[in-house]
């Protein structure tokens, strides 16, 4: 007779935030879901900022068996020196207690196998070592913007010193890319001397990690996780998506509005512009939008969010209580038959939708997976953190996407003008057969990885065999 699984523990640790907690449980939902011997406990650290929102999305989760959000005690606000990483520093002897909960709880029955953190969390590895178990990375973003982070940094700390910030070349060979990365297309944060610093830190945790699972398909960074596969092991498990319609409830009604304005559209010719969690512009970059658009002859539906309290990326961005106060005069009645202007998107709904043939996107990785896998090509308008470097993988490396910009960034202050904006518009709707197909063919395979055989399952498999030689 088979010997009976081990019943098995692991403890999440996301770090504060609604956006990272929510990628931790749908990942946690997923692993629950392949092995019915499984429970997870996700430790969910709360700041003042954060609370509100973490609330409400706790509270709209249905109860799921084996997974456990574990509420650790509210921080005070973050110490100014260091931020969110001498922040998650404080958390560490929460975290022990919290763990210790866990283990007592589960006694006689599941063994505790491992952490898994998220990349702001990694230092938390310590505490895992106390337990006598290791950790795994869960990594958000693509496996190419990974690889390029670990380049940087082992440059960095080889023999050459280099220096990322003082880098003036025009581009960068990269091995985790097929062609050399342009200058312009580095994360906003490299740039920056006291950012650097950071993501070495995090990219040497992320080297001692026992393994790393990424929101990533084999098939869709091929060359990016061959790559990292020679050095670390990896473990492609994208795509991990809500497409549940998460963002529904968020949005208003004029969002509901604008769905059934698309029922009534033909297929494949309406426009759709959305930036992301943190995209908002100035309002004169705003007129120049709404003048792009209204040039373009286009249909399209537009979320436009006030920027956050404090300056880009601050605080996230809210929904304007009159949008007609940003808008060039009239334009809200000159297209009021071919455009929707809304504030928060139901976004997936939205590319799910027929009427919808183009996306202008940030290109947030969600949001590059949820274009991918509802086959809407987008045009590029990268705003901040590593979403360059997504937009020269979808244009240069995948050519599955045209640009308005490859390289933008919010906090350059620098305008689109109305001109680049219709160009760029017309362009992703003209029909282009190649890039259709292409498109195509990433979307066929993201949506099979995670069906029986499928890449992101062998991974999950392969994931469960090396966490099973790992218990206390
Ligand atoms: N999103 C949404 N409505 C909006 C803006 C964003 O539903 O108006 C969702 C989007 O579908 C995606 C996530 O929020 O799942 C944004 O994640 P992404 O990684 O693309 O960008 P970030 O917000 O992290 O910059």
């Amino acid at each position: 007779m088979a010997k009976p699984e081990q019943q098995m523990q692991l403890v999440f640790i996301p770090s504060p935030g609604v956006g990272h907690l929510a990628a931790m449980v749908e990942l946690a939902d997923l692993l629950v879901r392949r092995r019915p011997t499984l429970s997870i406990s996700v430790l969910i650290i709360t700041t003042p900022s954060t609370a509100a929102t973490v609330t409400r999305y706790t509270d709209s989760l249905p109860s799921t068996p084996r997974i456990d959000l574990v509420h650790l005690p509210n921080t005070d606000a973050p110490p100014a020196a260091g931020g969110d990483f001498a922040m998650i520093e404080t958390q560490k002897p929460r975290v022990r207690e919290a763990v210790s909960a866990v283990i007592t709880r589960s006694r006689g029955g599941a063994r505790l196998f491992g952490f898994v953190l998220d990349m702001f969390c990694t230092s938390m590895a310590d505490v895992a070592g106390e337990f006598a178990v290791p950790s795994y990375i869960f990594f958000t973003s693509a496996a190419s913007a990974l690889g390029f982070v670990l380049h940087i940094q082992a440059a960095h700390d080889g023999e050459e010193r280099f220096d990322v910030t003082e880098f003036r070349g025009t581009d960068l060979a990269v091995p985790s890319w097929a062609s050399p990365v342009p200058r312009s297309a580095f994360p906003t944060n490299v740039t920056k001397k006291e950012w650097v610093q950071f993501l070495y830190r995090i990219a040497r945790d992320i080297r001692g990690s026992r393994g790393i699972l990424i929101n990533t398909v084999r098939e869709f960074e091929s060359h990016a996780v061959e790559y990292l596969s020679s050095a670390l092991k990896v473990y492609p498990v994208g795509p991990i998506l809500n497409l549940k319609g998460g963002g529904d409830d968020a949005a208003g009604g004029a969002a509901a509005e604008a769905i059934e304005w698309l029922d009534r559209q033909p297929e494949s010719t309406v426009v759709f512009l959305c930036f992301g969690s943190m995209g908002a512009f100035r309002e004169e970059q705003v007129r120049e939008i709404a003048r792009g658009l209204e040039a373009s002859g286009q249909r399209f539906l537009w979320s436009l969010r006030r920027p956050g309290q404090g300056g880009p990326r601050a605080s996230p961005t809210t929904d304007y209580e009159n949008v007609g106060e940003v808008l060039p005069e009239g334009f809200a009645d000159r297209t009021a038959e071919v455009g929707r202007v809304i504030g928060w998107a139901p976004q997936t709904s939205i590319l799910a939708h027929r009427a919808v043939g183009g996306f202008v996107s940030h290109c947030g990785w969600n949001s590059t997976l949820e274009s991918v896998w509802f086959e809407v090509p987008v045009a590029t308008w990268p705003m901040y953190a590593e979403q360059k470097l997504n937009a020269f993988l979808l244009v240069k490396e995948l050519e599955i996407a045209t640009e308005i910009r490859m390289s933008y960034s919010s906090e350059s202050g620098e305008i689109v003008t109305a001109d680049e904006i219709e160009r760029g518009v017309k362009k992703l709707m003209e029909k282009d057969r190649s890039r259709e197909a292409r498109l195509k063919r990433f979307s066929d395979d993201i949506k099979k990885a995670l069906t029986d055989g499928g890449s992101s399952s062998s991974s999950i498999a392969e994931f469960f065999e090396d966490v099973s030689n790992c218990g206390l």
